[in-house]
């Protein structure tokens, strides 16, 4: 390949390739899609620059209007509907309907007498909404790009069509590309099909070969051969001919990066000069995201039946550890930042013994995300901790081992109650929600769950939310298996110009058509015919509720002398001190190994102590809430006192955007 040829093809002093992450995304923090395809653009000699006009909106909007789509949920595709109107200019549909469904499914997003109010303030955006595309292509074609690409992840799809639609408008002879998980397989080629001035549209992982696709498009542009695309790219020459099909998933190709070792460290300078000219840029404290898998190990052995998140990319795949260590270093060197957002789908189960106990003896003092599983022991929750890593998302998505066994879900109740309690012995930070509303579920479960979840109000309180029914999900996959009867999410045909049969190769969120109300949205609705699920869901309220106060509860326990003395202040504490001797201190001890309840009871009868007293001594302790028995096994509930402090909020190692500037000072004297 001639590089001078090639460049020649770009715009006269224009760069080669702009990369550009539309609303709506996280402003606190760069894409990693683009800050490695950037990398790997410029390691083959092309000029690339990324664009975040997701930080322009930022100041387009204003803060609080900002604010709004936190409070929203990703599928009810609040970005996408703002900006079809920029999109599909042509397209006619009851915007009123859509935004009476939006607050229907979002009770928390106003109060009932502000609704009209947000009404108003919701069209009159929607309105504004071609001004800002107009101004971001201003930005992007100020460079004089030869090749637009945008990246779409959840609800940054129709404003990437929008973007390009714009570009391709202004500069026709721009090259427009589009990637990301929303153009996975048919998602992709439908896409393809439907909006014709997106030229070309990857589906899969482009990182393994944006450089040759780039290339070939400098070259060729719109005309490059079906031959010489990649396999996962649709282009324009697939209109003519008809596009590609593959054996697997939904017959449509995806590209895979099967070498972890080959995706370049990615390069976020881009990010860093839009975060130093945005308004707000006092108010939004960056983290680092970092890549060291891609996949999951866990669904390649079990594919729990409500995640769509791979896509067609299951097969898990790490990243050597001296890579990892190579490009931490690299990254913390090159931006100051030691925060940093791991966003594998799940920690490689090896790295505890690789790349954590050398994060942990190189004292690199960093603060590390991941997700992980539930399942974790003590010792693999203290080596994370030695490593840096202070928060995690494990997984933990019922406390009910029935639920988590509908879900293919790998553990248990008493697995996700121990490690809750373990991270808040350990001060690690914890996300977490419980999923609701499985197919085949007994209300019961949730009775039995609500009897108990007010006895953990001192450990980290999660969400609630309602399943949804995602693409490439065992739901979706296999609806009939679980008398599903599936149809898109009725919010897409507000957002998209599309018939029926193109809207449900486009979207990614489903809805099952037997339940309420198009089923999963209003969860408050089902709870009031559920008498279980309405109290398990009050259980969680009081939890979030009782943390949100500032009067965290606590329940702990230290030695004294021949006793356990425990402190509590649940709000279902059954007295404030207890004194414990005898057989219920050493209960309670052996409580902190959570062992099954039969080998506890041998254990204790092997040293003389008469069955009758144990169990005496158990339902003691269970009728003070401070020792729980859940799937056989006996858990204890105080922490050991000292507790270390958990993280602030603030301290997410993904980044922060802070309400108020001066909350950074208020939060650094609360730590
Ligand atoms: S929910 Fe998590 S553990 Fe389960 S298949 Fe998806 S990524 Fe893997």
């Amino acid at each position: 390949m001639d590089l001078a040829t090639d460049q020649a093809a770009a715009s006269v002093d224009g760069i080669d390739v702009a990369l550009v992450s539309m609303p709506y995304a996280a402003v606190q923090r760069p894409s990693i899609a683009l800050g490695q395809l950037k990398a790997a653009l410029s390691q083959d000699g092309l000029r690339a620059k990324a664009f975040y006009p997701n930080l322009l909106f930022l100041d387009f909007v204003g803060m609080e209007t900002h604010r709004l789509f936190e409070k929203v949920r990703t599928e009810d595709l609040l970005a996408d509907w703002l900006f079809s109107g920029a999109a599909f200019p042509d397209f006619e549909t009851d915007h009123a309907h859509y935004l009476k469904r939006l607050m229907a499914r979002n009770r928390g997003l106003t109060k009932d007498h502000e609704a009209e109010a947000l009404t108003a303030r919701f069209m009159e955006l929607r309105k504004q909404i071609p001004d800002f595309v107009d101004w971001a292509a201003d930005k992007v074609l100020a460079a004089r790009p030869a090749i637009v690409g945008a990246t779409s992840t959840f609800q940054q799809h129709v404003a990437a069509l929008a973007l390009l639609r714009r570009i391709k408008e202004r500069a026709p002879e721009v090259v427009t590309m589009l990637g990301g998980a929303n153009c996975e397989t048919v998602m992709g080629r439908t896409t393809h099909r439907a909006f014709p001035w997106v030229d070309y549209v990857v589906s899969g992982e482009a990182d393994g070969f944006i450089a040759k696709l780039c290339r070939g498009v400098l070259r060729d542009g719109a005309d490059l051969p079906a031959a010489d695309m990649p396999h996962g790219t649709f282009g324009p020459a697939h209109r003519v001919q008809g596009y590609p099909r593959a054996a697997n998933g939904d017959g449509l190709p995806r590209a895979t990066t099967q070498d972890m070792s080959s995706v370049p460290l990615p390069d976020y300078d881009d990010y860093f000069q839009a975060h130093a000219d945005s308004l707000y840029r006092k108010h939004i404290r960056p983290g680092l995201p970092i890549e060291t898998a891609r996949g999951c190990w866990w669904g390649m052995k079990q594919h729990c039946t409500f995640c769509g998140l791979n896509g067609g990319g299951m097969a898990f795949r790490a990243k050597p550890e001296a890579q990892v260590l190579d490009e931490i270093d690299a990254l913390v060197a090159r931006y100051g930042i030691r925060n940093l957002e791991a966003v594998d789908n799940i920690l490689d189960a090896n790295y505890l013994k690789t790349l954590l106990p050398t994060l942990a003896d190189t004292k690199r003092g960093l603060n590390l995300f991941y997700e992980t599983k539930a399942n974790l022991k003590p010792a693999e929750l203290r080596q994370l901790v030695a490593a840096g890593v202070n928060w995690i998302q494990p997984g933990i998505e019922s406390l009910h081992s029935d639920v988590l066994k509908l879900m293919r879900k790998g553990v248990t109740a008493w697995n996700n109650v121990r490690l809750l309690r373990l991270c808040r012995q350990y001060g690690l930070r914890v996300s977490w929600s419980l999923l609701t509303e499985f197919p085949g579920e007994d209300d019961a479960w949730y009775g039995e769950m609500a009897a108990w979840i007010p006895w953990l109000s001192h450990l980290q309180p999660g969400g609630i939310a309602a399943l949804r029914f995602d693409r490439y999900s065992p739901y979706f996959n296999e609806a009939a298996r679980y008398d599903l009867d599936l149809t898109p999410s009725e919010l897409y045909s507000y957002v998209y110009p599309l018939p029926p049969a193109e809207l449900a190769d486009q979207a990614y969120f489903f809805e099952d058509r037997g339940t309420n109300d198009h089923g999963r949205s209003l969860l408050h609705a089902n709870a009031t015919e559920r008498q279980g699920l309405g109290a398990a869901m009050d259980a969680m309220r009081d939890w979030v509720r009782a943390w949100r106060d500032g009067s965290v509860p606590i329940l702990t326990m230290r030695e004294e002398e021949d006793a356990l003395v425990v402190e509590d202040t649940r709000p279902c504490a059954v007295a404030s001190k207890h004194r414990l001797v005898g057989t219920a201190k050493r209960l309670l001890e052996a409580g902190e190994e959570t062992p099954p309840r039969s080998r506890l009871l041998a254990e204790l009868a092997r040293d003389g102590v008469f069955e009758n007293e144990t169990e005496e001594a158990l339902a003691e302790l269970v009728e003070r809430r401070l020792l729980l028995e859940v799937d056989g096994r006996v858990l204890t509930l105080p922490l050991r006192d000292p507790v270390p402090p958990l993280p602030l909020l603030a301290d997410f190692p993904g980044g922060y955007f802070f309400r108020h500037p001066q909350e950074d000072a208020l939060i650094s004297v609360a730590s």
